[in-house]
């Protein structure tokens, strides 16, 4: 069973990482069908403990850790 990791209450991912409410960022070229080219997703936090370059939160208020329904394992 895997938990879900939060920062700042909005759950980590991976930048290769996809859900069901995946949008597509209107500035990605080519919008592949993962978190790091989806609108809901930012890349920029400061994660200090984790690989900064391919892991990122997600933004969508069902994602959030209190607005999370979808919990693996649950
Ligand atoms: S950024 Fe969030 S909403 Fe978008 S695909 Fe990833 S987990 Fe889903």
């Amino acid at each position: 069973m895997k938990e879900n990791i939060y920062e700042n209450g909005y759950m980590v991912v991976r930048e290769n990482y996809c859900c069901d409410h995946y949008e597509p960022d209107d500035d990605a070229l080519v919008p592949m069908k993962e978190c790091w080219c989806c609108k809901w997703s930012r890349f920029n936090t400061e994660i200090h403990e984790l690989d900064k370059k391919s892991v990122g939160t997600c933004h969508y208020e069902g994602n959030t850790e209190t607005g999370s329904t979808e919990r693996e394992g649950a």
